[in-house]
């Protein structure tokens, strides 16, 4: 990612990592100036701010979980980690059984990572997939 130095206003470059660790989400940021030789790095967990993860999509594509069983068990279970995850109330849960068997969420390869490790551990079979036709570049 290009921006420009808050130091030489030059252009630098920005590098953003996203992970799921420990069922956690956490990112890095770093940033390095070749013109002056400033650098900073900063780390976070949670949601990505929204700039970062535009440019994390931008980077990695978009990800997305698929529910792959339709039983009523698995959807109930589905629908508490969704709500608790993507902190939904009962109303705005309901259209998400709807889509199971079928894809849950999109976002970050992070967040969907997340969500699937939450998902297989309440027995919730799930694949995490990168959605095709985007570029990674
Ligand atoms: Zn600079």
């Amino acid at each position: 990612m290009e921006c420009s130095c808050s130091r030489c206003g030059k252009p630098a470059s920005v590098y953003i990592g996203e992970a799921s660790a420990g069922g956690r989400l956490v990112w890095s940021r770093a940033f390095v100036c070749e013109h002056c030789g400033a650098a900073w790095e900063e780390d976070g967990h949670g949601v990505l701010p929204p700039e970062l993860r535009e440019v994390v999509l931008q980077q990695q594509g978009e990800w997305c979980v698929d529910v792959l069983s339709g039983d009523s068990g698995t959807r109930v279970r589905a629908l508490q980690v969704l709500r608790e995850l993507l902190g939904l109330t009962v109303v705005e849960a309901k259209p998400y059984l709807k889509r199971i068997p079928g894809t849950v969420a999109r976002g970050t390869q992070g967040e969907m990572e997340r969500l699937a490790r939450r998902l297989r551990e309440l027995r919730v079979e799930v694949e995490v997939k990168r959605l095709a036709g985007q570029d990674a570049s």
